[in-house]
């Protein structure tokens, strides 16, 4: 049975018209005006609404071992509110700790996904350390289609790798073609200001910010490009915060290094002032690098208008209160992360694209478009094209909510965007031709998500 989508305003990264969408099986099969179906299609009338690409959330944590505890969230919760808020492919970080086994890691990652996400996915297969037989495990691993990687400069002896490590990882990465994806801040020096600060008795979760200054995470950007551009690698800059790192990246994309740059929700709405907020309340927003002082927020804004930041993402990192309260006595002792897979499109639609003049194909370009090109999964995911999977949303830019705890569907008892004003939502999000949720409901089929297989993307130029 097929499905047509009647007399919506179909928008892309590119373009923008009225037209109707015939959907065959699980791919788009017409796209034009006045369309008519065989009898016994499903027609959703999408009349005064927006079709969008499903969007591509680049960034998630799920299945997360970290800071003595586990992240609050499973494959099944996190993907159906993923669904709701628009998201209908995320990419989810493998993050096995330095003495683990990277491959054994990246089975276990695996196998809690599968049949359990209700969204398509993927995965970015974190290289913790590099010994005698990393190199044959990553390259059975971008066999299976996981063909990108993340490093972590920062967590030094738990997630973190020395310049050494980053350096084999970048010049395999460059040999294999995919390409990877960093986090940027300087461990050594990270280590030494917390343990400064905690000897000085600020323990607080205000002094989590000067624990990562903004010139730690800039040094640590530089020093990626550096090791991206002496290995002919390609490399993504994750969770880009602030502006003094925004300029190391600038400089060496001016270079023409390939060098691409993701910021994550929360630095866009969100600034340290949350994370001063006493005790628990202050705990909530710590993460990292951190929300920074407020003067980072326009420049982070304008960079996304000009495509100088190429993807939006969540880092979706949920602990709740109670985990937060581990590090009740240091700042150091807070698990890192904050929820957001749910709310991101809705948020950016409307203090971008609504309030902040963010154009709205570069909107569709950063939330989609361009994860999907840069992560292999272009035209079939990121796009509204005849032949690519019918993931769409149909956005009902008359909605207007705010966001709330008690309403959200992931596992959290709080939500760091409490009370945020949101001004449209998605009505209907189908995944491959499959309506999965409706009106800020689940209704779909929970385990129907599919992995999915890529090939290298990123060879030598
Ligand atoms: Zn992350």
């Amino acid at each position: 049975m097929g499905l047509l989508i009647k007399g919506g305003e179909i928008v892309t990264a590119e373009s923008r018209f009225s037209g109707d969408i015939f959907i065959e099986d699980e791919t788009i099969s017409a796209i034009g005006p006045g369309l008519t179906a065989p009898p016994g299609t499903e027609v959703i009338d999408a009349a005064g609404k927006l079709i969008f690409p499903g969007f591509i959330d680049p960034h998630v944590h799920i299945h997360l071992p970290f800071m003595a505890t586990f992240a609050k969230e499973n494959h099944t919760a996190a993907s159906q509110a993923a669904l709701i808020g628009g998201t209908t492919t995320f990419i989810e970080m493998v993050c096995p700790s330095r003495k683990d086994d990277t491959l054994e890691g990246y089975h276990v990652w695996k196998n809690k996904a599968e049949g359990h996400s209700a969204s398509d996915y993927a995965f970015h297969m974190a290289v913790t350390h590099y010994d005698a037989k990393t190199e044959a495990q990553l390259t059975e691993i971008v066999r299976d289609g996981t063909t990108s990687f993340k490093i972590f400069l920062s967590y030094k002896n738990f997630f973190g790798v020395d310049d050494e490590e980053m350096f084999h990882t970048l010049k395999l990465a460059a040999k294999l073609g995919v390409i990877t994806t960093a986090h940027c801040e300087n461990a050594e020096l990270v280590g030494q200001l917390q343990q400064t600060l905690l000897a000085a008795g600020k323990t607080g979760p205000e002094w989590h910010e000067p624990s990562r200054p903004e010139a730690v995470e800039a040094e640590g950007t530089t020093r990626f490009a550096t090791f991206v551009e002496q290995t002919g690698a390609a490399g993504y800059v994750v969770h880009l915060s602030c502006a003094p790192a925004l300029r190391a990246a600038v400089e060496a994309k001016l270079r023409g290094v390939r060098l691409h740059v993701e910021s994550v929700l929360p630095h866009f709405l969100l600034d340290k002032s949350y994370a001063e907020r006493a005790c628990v309340e202050g705990m909530k927003h710590i993460m990292s690098p951190p929300l920074r002082d407020r003067r980072n927020q326009p420049v982070l804004w304008s960079a996304l208008k000009t495509g100088l930041i190429d993807t939006v993402g969540t880092d979706h990192c949920p602990f709740d209160t109670q985990q937060k309260l581990l590090g009740a006595k240091a700042f150091t002792e807070i698990p890192n992360g904050i929820p957001g897979i749910e709310d991101r499109v809705n948020l950016m639609y409307t203090h971008g694209v609504k309030r902040g003049g963010l154009d709205i194909h570069r909107f569709v370009d950063a939330l989609s478009t361009r994860a999907a090109k840069l992560f292999g999964l272009y035209p079939r995911k990121g796009t509204i094209r005849v032949g690519s999977d019918a993931d769409l949303v149909i956005y009902d830019t008359s909605y207007r909510g705010a966001i709330s705890a008690a309403t959200q569907h992931g596992i959290n008892d709080y939500n760091g965007f409490e009370g945020f004003e949101i001004e449209g939502r998605p009505a209907v999000v189908t995944v491959r031709g499959k309506v999965q949720a409706r009106d800020g409901a689940f209704v779909g089929e929970p385990g129907r998500g599919q992995f999915l297989r890529r090939t290298p993307n990123h060879g030598p130029q």
